[in-house]
């Protein structure tokens, strides 16, 4: 019997196992390795680690884990999870199961994006969603907003002091006179062809339409959507926000006792939604790893 299980291994499930550790808390953590940033060369916004690839980021954080004797890493994909607080079972997809008292899911969201030829091979290395993680990059170049929907507004606010130029590419070539009128005033032209495909690489990306190609720097996807990652929310019922996430206290604490949240599945019902960066996982993973700290000793030795 564990005292933790923690499922999942990106910043909120390593960073949750590092506390834990510190603690002597035993703890198991499971990694499916399938991680948001996964297709990502460098990751920014990251203090202290502007730059660094994601893979040298968790492979840093996995050899300084094996220094805490309490603390347990297996690649192993989570498939169920079942019990009450104190005494929860959690199955393996290679058929075991293992058991521990308290449970952190930190397993992430993934990312529904719009079917558009080439975009799955571009995303993360051309095609992003977040200018606080990408923009910076395509200072003073033309960048392309794929998809004409209220976020594109809000997408050419924040990278309009970012871009040389901002081009709209809605996927279907047609665009509400409203949502038209908005992007035109907030600054951004408007390609309207349909799309076809996008190709290329970061700093060289092609949008191909149905009048021709255009070249932009770098592609901001305004059209997707993100779903949970694993099925652990609602095999438990976990009470769930609009945003699609798990709801949490500020401790990480969840509907269900004994379960904890942490990282890009998870918020408070005070933000207006998903806080998706490394930095909000990891700082997140801390707090859950405080509150089953606080909690366990309270309860009753096992
Ligand atoms: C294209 C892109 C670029 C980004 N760039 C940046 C950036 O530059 N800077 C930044 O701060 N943020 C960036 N982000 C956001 C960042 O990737 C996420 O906010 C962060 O990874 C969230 O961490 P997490 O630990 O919650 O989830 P993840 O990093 O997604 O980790 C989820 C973990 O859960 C595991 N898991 C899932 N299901 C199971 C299961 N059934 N069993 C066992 N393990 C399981 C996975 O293997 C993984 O270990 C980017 C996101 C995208 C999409």
């Amino acid at each position: 019997m564990y005292d933790v299980i923690v499922i999942g291994a990106g910043p909120a499930g390593l960073q949750t196992a590092l506390t834990l550790g510190r603690m002597h808390r035993s703890v198991l953590v499971l990694d499916s390795g399938e991680y948001r940033n996964g297709p990502v060369a460098h990751m920014h916004n990251v203090v202290g680690n502007d730059g660094t690839p994601p893979a040298d980021f968790r492979a840093s954080a996995r050899a300084q884990l094996a220094a805490y004797g309490d603390v347990e890493m297996r690649d192993a994909a989570a498939s169920q999870v079942t019990g009450e607080r104190d005494d929860f079972t959690v199955e393996l997809a290679d058929g075991t199961s293992e058991r521990a008292r308290r449970i952190v899911l930190a397993t992430g969201v993934a990312d529904a994006l719009p079917a558009v030829p080439g975009l799955d091979d571009l995303w993360g290395r051309g095609a992003y969603n977040c200018p606080f993680c990408d923009g910076h990059e395509f200072s003073g170049a033309r960048i392309g907003i794929l998809g004409a929907t209220e976020r594109s507004a809000h997408l050419i606010g924040m990278l309009g002091r970012i871009a040389g130029e901002i081009v709209v590419f809605p996927l279907d070539g047609t665009t509400d006179p409203d949502v038209m009128a908005q992007l035109t005033q907030a600054g951004a032209t408007v390609h309207r062809a349909p799309v076809t495909s996008v190709g290329g690489a970061d700093g060289d990306v092609t949008v191909r339409t149905a009048d021709g190609d255009a070249a932009v720097a770098g592609l901001f996807v305004a059209a997707g959507s993100v779903r949970q990652r694993a099925p652990f929310a609602e095999q438990l019922g976990l009470r769930m926000l609009p945003s699609g996430a798990i709801e949490v206290d500020d401790f990480g604490s969840t509907s269900r006792p004994g379960i904890s949240a942490a990282g890009d599945l998870a918020h408070r019902a005070a933000l207006p939604g998903i806080m998706a960066s490394v930095i909000a996982a990891a700082a997140a993973g801390q707090l859950a790893a405080v509150g089953v700290v606080r909690e366990l000793m309270v309860a009753p030795a096992q």
